[in-house]
């Protein structure tokens, strides 16, 4: 099949239609076998649990064409162990691992011909979700389950690419519940931080920083990304039950050591906002991006760190962008090449 008509250089962090999606189903207590669908809708029961209670889990995790012309998936593995930690959160069948990868490695064949070429800064998100399909009214979990996984191309998630953006931080939102679901990949999160997004959105900041839902002490999530800081040649992430553990965070603190950073994982108080160098928030779809400016709406008080992307967290891209497009070694084998027949 010809290659899409698809201006690869400028797409946005969005939707396109590819080729096919892969989808398997739980039922009488076992995984069914891989399907391949060209459809872009999904039959399901009008009292299926995703739709009312809302037993959804999803991943988000990337390929990339590397300047070798490989395909690299980054680090599916966590993405499909993480996947198991969702599923077990919210009371939903998990699905095996091996499975999972195979699911993926599927996908991403099937839509070979929307793998962004190399220099085009995109790569192909695929998007793995769990529901909840049996049909309930009363409130338990599902006995039967949906995985499907649909691949799409993406550009940078921040408009602006690498360039520092601006957050606002308040305490009247939280994303998540002192004890609750904020460390697993559940739509019930993100459907909880819509406002505070459109808030932050409305007044010209791209997202909300959030501070813990407990004491509003220390710094949690940023948006839906991991937040980071560093100062004293030291790279410092929040350690909090409420934060998602990303996947490009945990590399990240890995390249940091790589690149002679100290690396703390930590509660990091309000007030060390004044003592950072550089903060920066990171995701898959974030990759690592640098932050410029945080405005307290509560306090009216600014933190700025300048208009250019920081040194180290520049390295950090680099290193962290490098591995994933193959230009740099994979020495710690975080890369699959994906085998195309
Ligand atoms: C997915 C996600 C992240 C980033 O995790 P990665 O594994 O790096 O993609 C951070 N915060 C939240 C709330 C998330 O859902």
């Amino acid at each position: 099949m010809k290659n899409p008509d698809l201006d690869w250089g400028s797409l946005p962090f969005g939707y396109v239609k590819t080729d096919y999606n892969v989808r398997c189903t739980y039922k009488d207590g076992k995984w069914g076998e891989i399907e391949v669908s060209d459809s872009e809708y999904v039959p399901l029961h009008i009292a299926a649990s995703c739709l009312h209670y809302g037993q959804e889990s999803f991943e988000g995790l990337k390929a990339f064409r590397g300047k070798d012309g490989k395909v690299r998936i980054f680090r599916m593995d966590e993405n499909g162990k993480r996947f198991i930690r969702s599923a077990e959160g919210i009371s939903m069948q998990p699905m095996p691992l091996e499975l999972f990868e195979e699911m993926v490695r599927k996908v991403v064949k099937l839509n070979e011909r929307f793998i962004p070429p190399y220099g085009s800064g995109a790569s192909l998100y695929i998007r793995p979700l769990e529901i909840g399909i049996s049909p309930k009214i009363g409130v338990s979990p599902s006995e039967e389950y949906m995985v499907i996984m649909l691949a799409t191309p993406v550009g940078p998630y921040f408009k602006d690419g690498f360039k520092p953006t601006k957050v606002c931080l308040s305490r009247e939102y939280d994303r998540v519940a002192p004890k609750g679901t904020g460390s697993i990949k559940i739509g019930g999160n993100y459907a909880a931080s819509l406002n505070a997004g459109q808030v932050a959105h409305d007044l010209g900041y791209s997202v909300m920083l959030y501070l813990d839902p407990k004491d509003k002490e220390y710094l949690d999530e940023c948006g839906a990304a991991n937040f980071f800081g560093i100062k004293n040649n030291t790279y410092v992430t929040p350690d909090s039950e409420t934060v998602l553990p990303s996947i490009t965070n945990m590399s990240l603190r890995q390249v940091a050591e790589d690149l002679g950073l100290k690396v703390e994982r930590r509660h990091i108080p309000y007030a060390e906002l004044k003592e950072f160098d550089e903060v920066g928030a990171c995701g898959t779809a974030a990759v690592c991006t640098p932050i410029g400016l945080i405005y307290d709406l509560d306090k009216k008080e600014t933190f700025e760190y300048g208009t250019e992307p920081g040194e180290w967290t520049t390295k950090l891209y680099n290193r962290l962008q490098g591995i994933q497009y193959g230009l740099e070694p994979d020495t710690h084998g975080w890369c699959e090449i994906v085998e195309f027949d």
